[in-house]
């Protein structure tokens, strides 16, 4: 038996294109909605990322603006740089890249997000609104597992769903929207005891862990939907071969570029899960692709009357 294919690329495209039309018939009543990135200092991933969503906007019709600010910001700095895009009319959403400078509150530049622009998702009130069942803004990668589950057909409601992974942006989004939809949700980490024995219980395994191939297939119930939502860069020879080994695909790619990317589920578990993500083209597409619906969202919320996520 060999897993079915759950692709993200096509998922994301589809939302995309949801996405695209209801901006085209706002347009028509005069409204673009907008977001606004900040990016601090010159992380290279980071400006990858921002790139990504930049042209994202411009494909959906999104207006954006980036604010790029110098590695040596204060947090001062940056809470005035969101405090005035809290205070514009033409911004719908804010997203303040990750990771800031150490010298820099995180915390503290986040909360001061006006709750209504938090793309993100990531701000207490946002939080507490998906904990509470309450409209709010979601996480972008967590609310994308959702799209994929859902738009694949599977089963969520009475399902077993275990989550490896406990951080406030994947793990316990991703758990808090599973018992949303009435899973019966586990949550594991890095203190958890027999973690295969654990994860085998799963009809639904969400890896959001961050360690290459650690999820394997005696982790994994036969039949069961996976979803990976690592991202690791693997340039270890011997890391490579434990994972790869044999796929002459992937040996091409790592000889050329010394590295590939990998997520938190070896390979093998394709030999028995029911469904999988692969990496990349699984949960990779939909995390843009949730931003770019997060802003729209944004931008109908704030227009309607008896906001929730108002101020
Ligand atoms: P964090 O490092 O914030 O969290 C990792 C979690 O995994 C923690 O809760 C940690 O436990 C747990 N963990 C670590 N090692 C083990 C272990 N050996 N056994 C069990 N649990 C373990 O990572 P993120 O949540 O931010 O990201 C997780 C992965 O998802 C990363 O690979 C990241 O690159 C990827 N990612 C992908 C995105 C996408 O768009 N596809 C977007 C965001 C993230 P503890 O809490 O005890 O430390």
């Amino acid at each position: 038996m060999s897993a079915r294919i759950l692709d993200g690329s096509q998922i994301a495209s589809d939302i995309r294109k949801e996405v695209t039309a209801e901006i085209g018939a706002m347009a028509a009543q005069g409204i673009r909605p907008g977001l606004a990135v900040v990016l601090v200092g010159h992380n290279p991933a980071s400006e990858i990322y921002v790139r990504g969503k930049v042209k994202a906007c411009a494909e959906v019709g999104i207006y954006s603006e980036q604010h790029a600010a110098p590695e040596t910001s204060t947090t001062a700095d940056l809470l005035s740089v969101v405090d005035e895009l809290n205070q514009r009319d033409d911004i719908d959403g804010i997203l303040v890249q990750l990771p800031l400078p150490d010298q820099v509150d995180a915390k503290k530049v986040l909360l001061t997000v006006d709750p209504a622009k938090d793309v993100d998702g990531f701000h207490p009130l946002n939080v507490g609104f998906l904990s509470t069942q309450r409209p709010g803004l979601v996480p972008c990668t967590p609310a994308g597992v959702m799209e994929i589950l859902k738009r694949s057909h599977i089963p969520i409601a009475g399902q077993h769903a275990v989550v490896v992974g406990r951080s406030d942006i994947v793990g316990k989004p991703a758990a808090m929207l599973l018992l949303n939809a009435n899973a019966t949700v586990t949550v594991c980490h890095s203190k958890t005891r027999d973690l295969p024995a654990v994860c085998r219980q799963a009809d639904i395994l969400v890896a959001a862990i961050g360690r290459a191939g650690l999820i394997t297939r005696d982790f994994v119930k036969p039949g069961a939907t996976v979803i990976d939502v690592g991202m690791n860069k693997v340039s270890d020879p011997a890391e490579f071969q434990r994972l790869f080994a044999g796929d002459s695909k992937r040996e091409e790619t790592f000889r050329k570029k010394g590295s590939v990317l990998v997520g938190d589920v070896h390979p093998e578990v394709a030999l028995v899960a029911g469904a999988l993500t692969p990496v990349p083209g699984g949960v990779g597409p939909l995390t843009i692709a949730m931003l770019m619906y997060n802003t729209l969202k944004a931008a109908k919320m704030r227009r309607s009357s008896g906001l929730e996520v108002s101020g």
